[in-house]
């Protein structure tokens, strides 16, 4: 019997998806930085605050006495007490902390919800402009992303056309990611309909509520029928400047939630219980730290609007949330960011990068300090964009 020897390759799978465009930017411009040029980065989306100094104690004290082995996979009870707590007094939804699952950031509960609701080959609904990660988790969850365009408004005609006998999931984003925008009633309304009439999960991404200006986020897990289709994607890397301590959570209906558990026993097995002390110091803290971060990040969109108004060929207007503005440009996206970055030191992200309804935009992230800020729209004025 021949035996054939087979081909060493990578995984379809991971050979074909994309890689972010964000992580990309973001260690272009860590080269740039060591080879000694002075970028000014507006194009991560790491709110750049300084992680409370109370918060890193709790979790200084977890590590001294010896919270260092495994947890339980689904997160820590008193975490999920305090993320049930949260939710209640955020948006009313009342959960029980069985039903949420703690998770290495909000990227993974966004994968482990994929998880949890696709079969093999069915199509999922992601928002575009969209967050980079939606096409490519939804893939490796072995689904397949229906890109819907939503730049200004989800239109439930489209929503309604977009949906085959394949379709298992709709992702929403409010707060959304590039745009700073917060889905209004209807919008959040005709999604939960549909997933109700052809019975869908809503996957409801919710990591930037805590950043609106004003505005009321809609939640459809308050809404009638919403919360039996919802699973609600949150993180404590946005609200409390804690991206790198990867801290998020998914809460979901309970039919998923048993399940999905399943998988984080499999993969990640816990988030390490010293990160999860610090979670729950964080959430103790909320409304002591949140409502200056906030401000801080209001008064810099207010700024940069101003300044972006005044240069031709961009339009700026405010972001409803978040620390993103996304203006649009009378030009050529990749051409503009790239000049930008190449000749003026300025690290921003082409809109088009979030998928094509994003192109003619340009995705700025304020979370360089003022002074760097001003340089940045300085340069900017200067140089303008390019067509
Ligand atoms: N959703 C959106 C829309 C995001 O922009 C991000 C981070 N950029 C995340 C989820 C995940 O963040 P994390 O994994 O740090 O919680």
């Amino acid at each position: 019997m021949t035996v054939h020897a087979a081909v060493r390759k990578p995984s379809e799978r991971l050979a074909a998806l994309k890689p972010s465009a964000t992580v990309e930017m973001t260690d272009r411009v860590r080269q740039a930085r060591a080879a000694g040029r002075k970028v000014i980065g507006l194009s991560s989306g790491d709110p750049n605050l300084a992680t409370d100094p109370r918060i890193i104690a709790a979790a200084e004290r977890a590590l001294a006495r010896g919270d260092t082995h495994y947890a339980t996979p689904a997160g820590q009870p008193e975490l999920r007490a305090a993320i049930a707590r949260r939710e209640a007094a955020r948006c009313g939804a009342a959960y029980d902390p069985a039903d949420i699952l703690v998770t290495p950031g909000g990227k993974f509960a966004l994968l482990a919800a994929l998880m949890g609701a696709l079969e093999p080959g069915d199509e999922v609904i992601v928002p575009q402009p969209g967050w980079v990660s939606y096409g490519p988790c939804v893939r490796l969850a072995g689904g397949v992303p229906v890109p819907l365009p939503m730049l200004d408004r989800v239109d439930p005609a489209a929503l309604g056309a977009a949906v085959t006998a394949r379709t298992r999931a709709v992702i929403l984003n409010s707060p959304a990611n590039p745009t700073g925008r917060i889905l209004r009633a209807d919008e959040i309304g005709a999604a939960v309909d549909l997933a109700q009439r052809h019975g869908l999960w809503l996957i409801f991404d919710q990591v930037y509520a805590d950043l609106a200006y004003g505005e009321p986020v809609v939640y459809p897990q308050t809404t009638d029928g919403g919360r039996q289709c919802t699973l609600v994607v949150d993180s404590l890397s946005k609200t409390f400047g804690m991206t790198g301590w990867r801290l998020g959570y998914l809460a979901a209906p309970s039919i998923l939630a048993r399940p999905i558990l399943k998988f984080l026993q499999h993969s990640i097995y816990c988030v390490a219980p010293f990160i999860q002390a610090a979670g729950v110091e964080a959430l103790a803290l909320f409304d002591e730290v949140v409502p200056g971060y906030r401000a801080l990040f209001r008064g810099r969109l207010q700024c940069a609007v101003a300044r972006l108004s005044a240069v031709d060929g961009i339009s700026c207007s405010l972001s409803d949330a978040t620390f993103y503005l996304f203006p649009a440009i009378d030009g050529d996206d990749m051409a503009t960011a790239k000049h930008w970055l190449d000749a003026l030191d300025v690290a921003v992200l082409p809109g088009s990068a979030f998928g094509d309804a994003g192109a003619g935009h340009l995705r700025l992230s304020l979370t360089a300090s003022d002074p760097e800020l001003d340089d940045a729209f300085d340069r900017i004025a200067r140089a303008g964009i390019v067509q």
